[in-house]
């Protein structure tokens, strides 16, 4: 990524960041400013080229940041699905980290630790290669079951469990009869243009109650307070907060039991609930202000 291309085409917004007619794809109201505009960015920045002219040839296609004064949500208010294909040269796995494994580790032991996931089955959407699911069913001695049309079966060199099935297909309602004790996610919301749908389908697909729930995604706080500029690509159409985190998962018909940083800072992770057992309802944060100089001052964020 040329850090210093992109911040010679980002720019404020025009006519005081107002956007007429948007809502927010979260709280779907519409009290929307816009931020923050790049007329050219990578529409793939996690595709693999086999080299530099293949890589100066990916399309581009502007970035234009809008926050929701109604739920703190952060999204590309001009993002097009339609432009972006996953296929297996997607390539974005974050395990060849030794820091990267040890965090890994400890949320493993922690969701067998908090759901009792021993000899349970496990649904993961968005699974990737396979690596996070694998550990968690083979420390648990569990069963898994990974859903991502861009995962590449060759590129695994073979090696996998065989209490670990993975599958090209989008999960849905026919996948109903796994019957999945945990439903995990982890950097997939944030590439999805319609997460309140996404969010039901998967609830209407499983189709019963009494399952646990947990999604992790880059925490839109850490990109916009502490600069970390690198998750502000185009395959993410959302950038979720604390608050829009726990809205989008509430208006989707389920119960939020927590949202919390993890990595750092870097990640917000979520535990859901499809019953009805009460929210902790402990999440409660001001992104107001922050949004508002960054509404103002977007080059706090392309100067770094
Ligand atoms: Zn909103």
């Amino acid at each position: 990524m040329d850090i210093g291309t992109r911040s010679q085409c980002a720019r404020p917004p025009a006519v005081g960041g107002r956007s007429a007619g948007e809502r927010c794809i979260v709280c779907e109201q519409g009290d929307i400013a816009l931020f923050l505009e790049i007329e050219r960015v990578p529409i793939l920045c996690g595709r693999l080229c086999r080299s530099l002219s293949a890589a100066r040839r990916i399309p581009t296609a502007r970035m234009r940041l809008a926050f929701c004064r109604g739920c703190g949500h952060v999204f590309n208010s001009e993002f097009d699905a339609g432009v972006l294909e996953y296929n297996s040269e997607y390539e974005n796995a974050l395990h060849y980290s030794a820091h990267f494994r040890d965090y890994e580790n400890a949320l493993v032991d922690e969701l067998i630790r908090r759901y009792e996931l021993r000899n349970r089955t496990v649904v993961e959407i968005g699974c990737g290669d396979g690596e996070f699911l694998e550990t968690l069913c083979r420390r648990g001695g569990n069963r898994g079951f990974g859903f991502d049309p861009s995962h590449a079966p060759d590129g695994y060199g073979g090696r996998r469990d065989g209490n670990v099935v993975i599958s090209r297909e989008y999960y849905g309602s026919k996948h109903a009869a796994l019957h999945a004790d945990l439903i995990c996610s982890r950097h997939t919301l944030e590439h999805i243009a319609e997460p309140r749908q996404f969010l039901t389908s998967i609830r209407q697909s499983t189709g019963r109650s009494g399952v646990a729930v947990f999604f992790e995604v880059p925490n839109a706080l850490y990109t916009l307070r502490d600069g970390g500029i690198w998750d502000l690509i185009y395959e993410h159409c959302s950038y979720f907060t604390p608050t829009s985190l726990e809205r989008v998962f509430s208006e989707s018909g389920y119960v939020p039991l927590g949202v919390a940083e993890a990595y750092g800072g870097q990640f917000l992770t979520i535990h859901a609930s499809m019953t009805e057992e009460a929210c902790d309802g402990n999440n409660e944060m001001d992104v107001t202000e922050l949004a508002a100089r960054l509404i103002h001052s977007p080059q706090s964020i392309t100067a770094r």
